[in-house]
């Protein structure tokens, strides 16, 4: 029965108020030291929790133990300066205080690879874990040192792999790439960021995926997608280098996007993460609202390709709203599996 549409969320998931204040990014620990190693472990158990009993089947961290999906990776290597910031405009779209890149970029210890083996410890269920992607970190932070974009990446991609492995050696079943930068910078991606994407998932067994959204729900976000029309096409700019790619899973955005469904078809054969739930609104959808948006991309993609998800990351919302939204797909998927007789 629950073996199709196996449902999960892209990431981020709100932290309790005790750790970092909540609905915003960059939200600051309020914690120190010991205290916010065992706080960061409380999290881990309390958002494992909320996923169980809300019916969600592949478990992610909910980002519990960083402060951002990009910035948190990229402060735990040397070679970065991450107490003298600098402002870059993030994707062409807003401005962020992000580090500088002054050396050689080396990965010297594991970034989540404790925080992994402790929820691997809590569920026998299947878990996911999401790393940067190395475009999106090249374009989160300001480069003094490589001068190249393309050079950046690369270096980033041998920082990724290294911590993949060891997360899989972990026991994590599913490794995500988070990759916003991809609807941004075609060009890049078809010369070198699909490139790079393979060199951070070379030699990995456990599954392997990529998300590609229009961002967290925050205005500077919510603003770019007016102005992309009626119909999102940037995702038919890199689907053919995703398809002829080692990646498994894509992740997309789908619910009250302009995204012409019939684009999964670029990808047809990979598992498709299929976002039915918006990140942007605090109105928690209906669980006919989830299924309808399932039954679209059913066109599209075989039922044991379809895997229900959310758009993007919840930590800038509410902990009840997305523990509805959380509950919501879940009922959307079960009115699937109760149609198609699973
Ligand atoms: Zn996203």
């Amino acid at each position: 029965m629950k073996n199709v549409l196996p449902t999960s969320t892209v990431g981020s998931l709100p932290k309790p108020a005790w750790l970092a204040p909540p609905e915003k990014l960059w939200s600051p620990w309020k914690l120190e030291g010991d205290e916010l190693i065992e706080g960061k472990q409380d999290a881990l158990r309390v958002s494992l929790h909320e996923q169980q009993l809300a019916g969600i089947d592949i478990i992610s961290d909910g980002e519990q133990t960083r402060q951002h999906f990009v910035t948190t990776f990229i402060e735990h290597l040397s070679g970065v300066d991450f107490k003298n910031r600098k402002t870059v405009k993030i994707r062409n779209r807003y401005d962020a205080s992000v580090p500088v890149v002054l050396d050689e970029v080396t990965r010297q210890k594991a970034v989540f690879v404790d925080d992994a083996k402790f929820l691997r410890k809590q569920t026998h269920k299947r878990i996911k874990w999401a790393l940067p992607g190395p475009m999106t970190m090249v374009d989160t932070l300001y480069d003094d040192h490589y001068k190249s974009r393309e050079k950046l990446a690369w270096e980033f991609a041998k920082a990724l792999n290294q911590e993949a492995k060891e997360l899989q050696d972990a026991g994590v079943d599913i490794i995500q790439f988070d990759e916003p930068a991809f609807n941004v910078f075609f060009d890049d991606v078809n010369d070198w960021g699909m490139a790079t994407l393979e060199r951070a998932i070379e030699g990995l067994n456990c599954e392997t995926a990529i998300h590609i959204c229009y961002g967290y729900g925050i205005k500077a976000n919510n603003d770019w997608k007016k102005t992309l029309g009626s119909e999102w096409r940037q995702y038919e700019e890199i689907f053919p280098k995703i398809q002829k790619s080692n990646i498994d899973m894509v992740s997309l955005e789908c619910h009250n996007s302009h995204v012409p469904f019939h684009l999964m078809e670029l990808i047809r054969g990979k598992k498709i993460m299929v976002g039915a739930i918006d990140v942007a609104t605090n109105t928690i959808e209906t669980p006919e609202e989830v299924a309808d948006t399932l039954r679209k991309a059913l066109e599209f993609v075989a039922i044991e390709n379809l895997y229900p998800s959310t758009n993007c990351g919840m930590a800038p919302l509410s902990r009840n709203v997305a523990l509805g939204k959380l509950s919501a797909l879940s009922t959307g998927a079960e009115i699937i599996r109760n149609e198609v007789g699973f």
